[in-house]
């Protein structure tokens, strides 16, 4: 929903107006908090592992029922699932709308 991807926009100020591509990181943090604020904003996550690169689409509906609605996935690191890697994997988000990927630390 817009009112999530446009955090200050909601008095109507010029805030909406803003270059998607100009957001800071604490922008996005704030638009998309939870998996359920990821997922209503229609957001594109990936993860990435740091050793081997490998990406994986991320299965927001999948999460948020392991998980529950509330869960961040900010910060967050997972066992990077190819056999063998002893690398971490971390979320990456591309918000529709932008040409950015967001590194979710
Ligand atoms: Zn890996």
């Amino acid at each position: 929903m817009v009112r999530f991807l446009l955090p200050r926009s909601a008095s109507g100020s010029d805030v909406g107006r803003k270059n998607l591509d100009r957001y800071t990181d604490g922008d996005w943090r704030a638009a998309a908090p939870t998996v359920q604020a990821a997922i209503e904003n229609r957001w594109r996550v990936f993860t990435e592992c740091e050793v081997c690169e490998l990406r994986i689409l991320a299965d927001l509906k999948r999460i948020q029922a392991a998980k529950g609605s509330g869960y961040r996935l900010w910060g967050q690191t997972a066992k990077c699932r190819r056999m063998g890697c002893p690398g971490r994997v971390v979320f990456h988000a591309q918000p529709p709308g932008t040409t950015t990927t967001i590194v979710m630390t």
